[in-house]
């Protein structure tokens, strides 16, 4: 007998795994599918990086490392968030996790209780709202649009505020928009924030590197909201290690405590080859992985002006992260080579099937009206892709 849990069974899929799972599904049975699902630079681990997890190996790092992290790596990660992010965190204030997920993952299961408000400036990343409802929370949507460049105003975020509103998650660099916020306009949410002092914010700065102009801004440095902030971070994005699964944390001591004691219950320590990696990722000078971030910013170009020229893509220019978010609702409501568009679900479904493009629905990231589309993929596929998708449509 198949009796799963309320908690499961509530639980919506990852939309962004289950594209790149569909994607590759198709490619299996010998579709020429090209990807454009998954956040996931195509470049590989810089050498100086791997050359560090070999030495590691060879060294026998080869047990279980302290739950919260390497004393060493933690000490490089204070040096990282005050070098980049004039953050002052102690070791004691910082823990390591299987990638920046599991890091928000601990911090809903320390913090929320059931019934908790947590609210989402929209568009938000996929898993913000899984994990809220995992932890009992209810999440409160902050809508936004192009017209704001997907930003929420201070206005709005005051609207949203409720007795029961326990946490705000940020994320800029944006997943799936690419805004970013500036210091200026965090500075005034952070006023708002500052009349509510039993708010907690968690700033997802995990894009923080694939930046394209605007200066990144840690909430955390604006001193009023230091100890109520969480800064989440990893290296996924900035230096393609995206499997490496290390992610981490700088919070206020009883939060990083209660989030290691959750942590040695569900997975102990991240794992210890990826851990001495990320040491040498850190602390190297952050100048050797520009060469990503150049050509993400000349793809990002690129498939502006590509799309832009397909009828019916309205986008914001994007300054980081390596997505673009169109406004594709022009087509709700039409027919097209028998396919009926009515969302854009719908629409993502259409260019999946019809061009072989797999894209994610808006729907998965709290916002009706657009896909998110990832260049993080070679020059050649993006122009096939819109190639592709341009043909389908017309
Ligand atoms: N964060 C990436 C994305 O949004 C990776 C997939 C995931 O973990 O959701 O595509």
């Amino acid at each position: 007998m198949e009796e799963l849990s309320e908690r499961i069974n509530s639980l919506p899929v990852s939309a962004t795994l289950a594209m790149a799972a569909k994607a590759r599904e198709l490619k299996n049975n010998g579709i020429d599918v090209i990807g454009l699902s998954l956040g996931e630079p195509d470049f590989n681990t810089p050498e100086y990086i791997k050359d560090s997890a070999i030495k590691a190996v060879n060294d026998n790092y080869n047990s279980y490392s302290p739950v919260d992290g390497y004393a060493d790596l933690k000490d490089a990660i204070c040096t990282k968030f005050k070098r980049d992010n004039n953050l002052n965190y102690k070791p004691s204030q910082i823990v390591v996790s299987t990638g920046a997920k599991q890091s928000i993952a601990n911090l809903c299961m320390v913090l929320l209780n059931p019934g908790d408000e947590v609210l989402l400036p929209a568009p938000y990343w996929v898993s913000y709202s899984a994990i809220a409802t995992l932890a009992e929370a209810k999440s409160v949507i902050i809508p936004s649009s192009i017209e704001t460049d997907f930003k929420i105003t201070p206005k709005q975020l005051e609207a949203a505020i409720t007795p029961k509103t326990k946490l705000i998650m940020f994320n800029s660099p944006n997943n799936p928009s690419g805004t970013i916020y500036t210091e200026a306009e965090y500075r005034a949410l952070g006023k708002i924030l500052e009349k509510y002092p039993d708010i907690f914010i968690l700033s997802d700065e995990i894009y923080e590197h694939i930046n394209y102009g605007t200066p990144h801004f840690s909430i955390a440095a604006i001193p009023e909201l230091y100890d109520r902030t969480i800064t989440v971070n990893g290296v996924a994005k900035a230096f393609a290690m995206t499997g490496w699964r290390i992610g981490y944390i700088g919070a206020a001591e009883w939060i990083s405590k209660a989030c290691n004691k959750m942590q040695g219950q569900i997975t102990s320590g991240a794992n210890c080859i990826a851990q001495r990696a990320t040491i040498t990722a850190l602390l190297e000078p952050v100048s050797k992985i520009q060469y990503m971030v150049d050509e993400f910013s000349h793809r990002k170009n690129l498939i502006i002006e590509l799309l832009s020229q397909i009828k019916g893509f309205k986008m914001n220019r994007p300054d980081g992260a390596f997505y673009v978010f169109p406004d594709v609702s022009f087509y709700f409501g039409k027919t097209i080579g028998g396919t009926t568009i009515n969302n854009a679900s719908d629409f993502a479904l259409f260019l999946l099937e019809k061009a072989h493009v797999a894209t994610v629905t808006g729907e998965a990231f709290g916002n009706e009206d657009c896909i998110r589309i990832s260049y993080a993929a070679s020059e050649a596929n993006i122009k096939e892709a819109v190639e592709r998708i341009s043909r389908a449509l017309s």
